[in-house]
Parts: structure tokens; C-alpha cells; sequence
């Protein structure tokens, strides 16, 4: 197995407030990790130390062999662009079409033509199921909508991970499924993800491991299998009991 992501000693703090206190895990190459874990335990946090948009206290993230807390902004750059992120909230550019979205990072960033661009990013589109709506504005979309759109935005980077923050926590509820369709069609394409969610039945089905984050820690990590069956720690134990 090829290790992707290394996380070693991640320490984050907030003033006094010690979120991240020691954390050790390694992403490797092809897998599905789910996060989860109680409100305020640092998986948002955890999420964003992994691209370095949070700066962490101590340790080392490792991204294709550079420690990713100690190279220059521009070196950042150039690696953060292969780690794709989708937010809760979509985050998509308002004033800019759903084929502008997703083609402005490719095109500027990546000195893409905007012909080859749209091309790729209409392919996208119609992966999702949303070709039709390449020329609408963010605006006219359902929130489902909005989210496959975000989630697109990231694959015309073609990212190596894929990094999503609770992507379906501010949806509708019969909106639910249908980003989780799109998650899960992306998983069974061999897309390396770390996924942070509520959805247990998604992370049961879909996760090769999960992490359970609580108190500062990964509490619990493994199977899905192992985790919701036989939580090994109390807090693990603990929480599970209220969300299974
Ligand atoms: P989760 O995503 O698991 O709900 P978060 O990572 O959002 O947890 O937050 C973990 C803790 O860190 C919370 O107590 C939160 O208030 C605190 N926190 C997060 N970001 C900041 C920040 N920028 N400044 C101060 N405290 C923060
Ligand atoms: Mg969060």
C-alpha cells in the first residue's frame, strides 16, 4: 500500500484551548477514511491542518514526501492544489456560471486552455448528472445541486485526495442521497478520500477505515466493522451509543 497522507504528532491549540493533542495516522493511496466523532472535537480543524488552511501547532503532515508545515507558500500552493476540499456550505463563486466555477482554478491555476476547461468540466457535469445546468448561476440551484457542482470544482483539479468537511450536513434532507451517490460512485473509482460526516450508514458502507475523534484523539480507528461493533475505548463506546 502507497502511503498518501502522513500525519505524525499533529498538535493544534487555540490559545489554551488544546483541540488537536497528538495525532498519528497515515492516508494511504485508494482508501475511503470517514471521521467522525461529537460537535467541537477538532475534525474540522483535523481536516484543515491536512492542506495546512490551519496552520498546526506541532507535527508534520507529509504529502508527497515535503512536509507540508515547513515549505514555502508557493511550494504550498502547488501541493494544496492536489488536495480537493468541499465545505459544508458549497462555497461556490456566486457571480460566476456553474461552467465558470469550475473551470476557473484549471484555467488560472493550472494554465489550462479555457476550450480543454470547459470540455473536461462539461464532462464532469454530465457525470453528475448537472450538464444542463452548466450555464446557470449558483442561485438556481438546489442545495444537492450546489454540492455535486462544489464537488466537481474540486475533480477539474484532479486531485490526488479528496477532502470533504461534513458535505451534506447543510442539505434538505431528501437531498441527502444524492451527494452521497456522487461520494460513493467517487469511491469506487479508486479516489483517495477523507470524508468527515454524520452519515453513519454512508460511512459504514463506504469507508475502508474509520477514525473516531474525540477529546483531542483518535480514539478509535479501523473497519467500519470494528469501529461500530467493538469500540474499544470508552469514549468511543460512549459516543456511538448515542448515533448508532
Ligand atoms: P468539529 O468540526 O469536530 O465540530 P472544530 O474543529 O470545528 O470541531 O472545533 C474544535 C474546537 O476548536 C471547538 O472548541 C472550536 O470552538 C475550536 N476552534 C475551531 N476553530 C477555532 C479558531 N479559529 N479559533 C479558536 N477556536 C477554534
Ligand atoms: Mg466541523
Amino acid at each position: 500500500m502507497t502511503e498518501l497522507v502522513q500525519i505524525q504528532n499533529l498538535k493544534k491549540t487555540f490559545g489554551k484551548s488544546e483541540v488537536l493533542k497528538d495525532i498519528n495516522e497515515v492516508v494511504n493511496q485508494g482508501e475511503v477514511v470517514c471521521v467522525i466523532g461529537p460537535s467541537g472535537a477538532g475534525k474540522s480543524t483535523f481536516l484543515r491542518c491536512l492542506n495546512v488552511l490551519e496552520h498546526p501547532s506541532a507535527g508534520k503532515i507529509i504529502f508527497e514526501g515535503k512536509n507540508l508545515t515547513e515549505i514555502s507558500e508557493k511550494q504550498l500552493n502547488q501541493l494544496r492544489q492536489k488536495m480537493g476540499m468541499v465545505f459544508q456550505n458549497f462555497n461556490l463563486f456566486p457571480n460566476m456560471t456553474v461552467l465558470g466555477n469550475i473551470t476557473a482554478a484549471p484555467i488560472k491555476v493550472k494554465g489550462i486552455s479555457q476550450e480543454e476547461a470547459e470540455k473536461k468540466g462539461r464532462e464532469l457535469l454530465e457525470r453528475v448528472g448537472l450538464l444542463e445546468k452548466a450555464d446557470q448561476y449558483p442561485a438556481s440551484l438546489s442545495g444537492g445541486q450546489a454540492q455535486r457542482v462544489a464537488i466537481v470544482r474540486a475533480l477539474a483539479m484532479d486531485p490526488e485526495v479528496m477532502l470533504f468537511d461534513e458535505p451534506t450536513s447543510a442539505l434538505d434532507p431528501e437531498m441527502v442521497g444524492e451527494v452521497l451517490e456522487v461520494m460513493k460512485d467517487l469511491a469506487q473509482s479508486g479516489m483517495t478520500m477523507v470524508v468527515v460526516t454524520h452519515e453513519m450508514g454512508f460511512a459504514r458502507e463506504v469507508a475502508d477505515r474509520i477514525w473516531l475523534m474525540a477529546d483531542g484523539y483518535i480514539q478509535e480507528s479501523g473497519t467500519p466493522e470494528a469501529v461500530f461493533e467493538h469500540p474499544e475505548t470508552k469514549r468511543g463506546q460512549e459516543f456511538l451509543s448515542k448515533v448508532l
